[in-house]
């Protein structure tokens, strides 16, 4: 197996001293074992956290041991009575190119059902991302503004469908002119803005008549700054990511922020609330499964995906997700499917 490990902690931007990338010999299988052969990795944000040993929801990876992920994988051995050589999981097993598992925690696919990279994306984590934050917290109710950043990627991609399946009406923010032109043509936004655009706080204005009743929070920063201008009173902020900033070494500059936004939260009447998706996955992920793979199935929901070849891709396609290079869910093609 080939393996991508953290060597060091990165401060700031992970550069490619924060990995060892290397060679490492597989045991034979025991009994109640299986070897997997990676077909796709999941780049997401959080593995930014997951290298760093600041406070998280999460404990960090260690230094020394192989990068955390999801991932698509075939069975290309068993000494397990429940999988065959062939079947398709997803898995954790993280950075690698092959893993030695016991079964747990694999889920079977069906790759008659579904392309099975969409496992990672639009069905899988961070489509339910979008889903449960969306419905559970932001209550988007029909005729109201729903606006999301990041909103070609595949949290933020769904979010916004999921609010115009509900009726609202979906504002999409994304960086550059050709993610601005997809969220209207390709997943149907009713509003596009460019927060690259010189002229983005009178165009988020005009975007938003009515003001915002829901503003589902991906990135922090600039783009947070002019939304929370247009916040309707009892609007709802679920708040799942701050990507912006998560390289960040030192705290942003200039005045403190923080009493304006409490008083606009009172003010406003503001409901702000932050989730890790998976405290969701009892109350919302049959409904999530259910309700999601119908709306691929039948165009209600589309998706895009960013297919990077080889392992050795990673580490620059995930400097890429923290800058806005990606173009869709970001995956890795470790080996053919
Ligand atoms: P994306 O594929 O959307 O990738 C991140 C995107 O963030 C980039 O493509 C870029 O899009 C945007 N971005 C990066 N830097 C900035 C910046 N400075 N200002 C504005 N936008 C920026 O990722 P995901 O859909 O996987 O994740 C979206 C968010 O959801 C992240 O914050 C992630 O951490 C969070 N998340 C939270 C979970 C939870 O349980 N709470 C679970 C899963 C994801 P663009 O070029 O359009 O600006």
């Amino acid at each position: 197996s080939t393996q991508v490990r953290l060597a060091q902690r990165p401060v700031g931007e992970p550069g490619d001293d924060t990995y060892d990338i290397g060679p490492v010999d597989l045991p034979a299988l025991a009994d109640g074992q299986l070897l997997l052969r990676v077909v796709y990795l999941s780049l997401d944000p959080y593995m930014r956290g997951r290298m760093s040993d600041a406070p998280s929801y999460a404990a960090p990876v260690a230094v020394g041991d192989v990068m955390e992920g999801g991932t698509v994988v075939v069975v290309e051995e068993s000494r397990h009575p429940e999988w065959s050589a062939g079947d398709v999981a997803l898995s954790y097993s993280g950075w690698q190119t092959h893993a030695i598992s016991d079964g747990t925690g694999l889920r079977r696919l069906d790759p008659s059902r579904a392309p099975i990279s969409t496992a990672l994306g639009v069905l899988g984590m961070p489509g339910f991302t979008a889903y449960a934050g969306l419905l559970e917290i932001g209550k988007p109710q029909a005729g109201e503004t729903v606006v999301v950043a990041a909103a070609t990627g595949p949290v933020g991609s769904a979010v916004g469908q999921v609010a115009q399946a509900r009726g609202a009406r979906s504002v999409g923010i994304a960086g550059g002119e050709a993610k601005r032109a997809a969220l209207t043509e390709e997943f149907g936004f009713d509003v596009a803005l460019d927060h690259r655009s010189p002229d983005f706080a009178a165009e988020l204005a005009a975007a938003v008549p009515d003001g915002i009743d829901v503003y589902f929070e991906n990135v922090g920063g600039p783009v947070t700054r002019e939304v929370l201008r247009h916040v309707n009173t009892y609007a709802r902020i679920p708040v799942c990511g701050l990507v912006s900033s998560y390289n960040a070494t030192s705290a942003p500059e200039g005045p403190d922020r923080l009493p304006g936004f409490m008083g606009l939260v009172l003010r406003k009447s503001l409901t702000v609330r932050g989730f890790i998706q998976n405290e969701f996955t009892a109350s919302h992920g049959r409904d999530f499964v259910r309700e999601m793979s119908g709306w691929v199935a039948d165009g209600t929901v589309r998706y895009r995906e960013d297919v990077v070849q080889g392992l050795e891709s990673a580490p620059e396609a995930f400097r890429g997700l923290l800058t806005g290079k990606n173009f869709g869910k970001l995956v890795v093609q470790v080996s053919e499917d």
